[in-house]
């Protein structure tokens, strides 16, 4: 390589004309060899949204919605389908059974690849007939195998939101029975005696999704939305509405007639919001929510600039009425002594935590801590899913039931799924 006094010498003794000239061939030989990173599974496969469903055109309740976020967000996006739809009907050959599942899967990964979606996932449980029942569904498809499945998929994935189905009793009981269990799977994955296999034998670790929201696209079941996400907006990256987006998508579907029925430009009925419901969170919850990945980086974007703050609970789970110390531990890497501090602890209501602490200094460079009380709620989410407790009491007797009587200890969580 030249080095830079070698330059400088030549600029003072030629033209400008003369440096450009020598310099150009010196930018090319200063590049050597490439940079190695250390590139880990994160870089691949760490997603923001995981969609999942029951089969293979069931993403369609989300679709606008996930282009909008991958095309003009930088969001990542993957998708879980629990069978290959193998049940359905087909609009475009005679291939039925098994031969019409590698019909539908090809075309469910077209369609994602239209909205830059590649990961596409299947748990190949059986699409075995068109039922209302999610009991009967899990009679097919067992209980400890798909959940362990959808759990395993949560930790490698690692999603921050995720987006399933209704649980609620209505409608295609394949439907329902997949979204109660990747709900179950939202309050396991994180859990480290929840497949303690995985952990020993797989070498992965737990993983908290911040985030669960019901897709109610297909029916809402007496769920309220709690967020709508426009589709007749433009995308700036694309230049068409999410509802064309969408559509051009989704009419890869041909054999389920998604072809002949989301045309281009899409018909004023598709021009409504998709909707979403809230199901969980181990976020602070917003009056109105707008957007799915709200929230996420609220804690680092309220941070002062130079200090950190650390929030330490002393288990991950309290049962309801328990309570559990968390540490509040703030360093201060500024260069301003701050003075007169106080540390307090805000939780959701239903949540008891005890007192601010008492004024304290953090001059530059030091650490000050305080450790609170904070005491777990006792069920304030009852109003909030009565549909979906109801289908969750239904199934899958065996770990719902430690699922139940646990609720978040870390603040800002709301009680757990009961
Ligand atoms: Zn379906």
């Amino acid at each position: 390589m030249r080095t830079s006094r070698q330059r400088k010498w030549v600029g003072i003794i030629v033209t400008a004309v003369m440096l450009a000239l020598l310099v150009a061939p010196t930018a090319v030989t200063a590049q050597e060899e490439p940079t190695l990173t250390n590139a880990t599974s994160d870089d691949l496969l760490k997603v923001d949204i995981l969609f999942v469903g029951a089969h293979p055109d069931d993403d369609s309740t989300a679709t606008a919605t996930m282009a909008r976020y991958v095309f003009d967000r930088g969001a990542k996006a993957a998708v879980v389908t629990a069978t290959k739809g193998e049940g359905g009907g087909n609009a475009t050959g005679r291939e039925l059974g098994p031969a019409l599942g590698i019909v539908r899967e090809a075309e469910e990964r077209m369609a994602m690849r239209m909205l830059g979606i590649d990961l596409v996932y299947y748990l190949n449980e059986l699409d075995w007939a068109f039922t209302t029942s999610a009991t009967a569904t899990e009679l097919f498809w067992g209980y400890e195998e798909p959940l362990g499945n959808i759990v395993r998929l949560y930790r490698v994935l690692k999603p921050d939101v995720v987006v399933t189905m209704n649980p609620s009793p209505s409608g295609h009981g394949h439907h329902q029975y997949i979204a109660k269990l990747a709900t179950e799977a939202f309050f396991l994955a994180g859990d480290p005696n929840a497949f303690p296999e995985q952990l020993e034998e797989e070498f992965i670790d737990p993983w908290q999704p911040k985030k669960l929201y019901y897709a109610l696209a297909y029916g809402a079941a007496g769920l309220a939305p709690s967020v709508e996400i426009p589709t007749n907006e433009y995308s700036p990256s694309q230049f068409a509405t999410y509802a064309e987006l969408e559509a051009i998508a989704l009419r890869r579907y041909r054999s389920q007639g998604f072809d002949a029925g989301y045309s281009v430009p899409p018909p004023a009925r598709r021009l409504s919001p998709e909707t979403f419901t809230l199901a969980a969170s181990v976020l602070p919850i917003p009056e109105v929510e707008s957007d799915l990945l709200a929230g996420l980086t609220s804690g680092v974007d309220l941070a002062p600039a130079n200090v950190e703050l650390e929030v330490l609970p002393a288990a991950f789970y309290v049962s309801q009425g328990g309570e559990v110390a968390v540490d509040v531990v703030f360093r201060n890497f500024g260069d301003t002594d701050l003075m007169d501090l106080s540390l307090s602890l805000g939780a959701p209501d239903g949540w008891t935590v005890s007192d601010a602490s008492a004024p304290v200094d953090a001059p530059v460079g030091e650490t000050v801590s305080a450790t609170f009380t904070v005491g777990g709620a006792g069920g304030r989410r009852r109003d909030r899913l009565p549909d979906n407790r109801r289908a969750l009491r239904r199934g899958g007797r065996r770990r719902r039931c430690a699922v139940r009587q646990q609720a978040r200890a870390a603040p800002g969580h709301p009680a757990g799924l009961d």
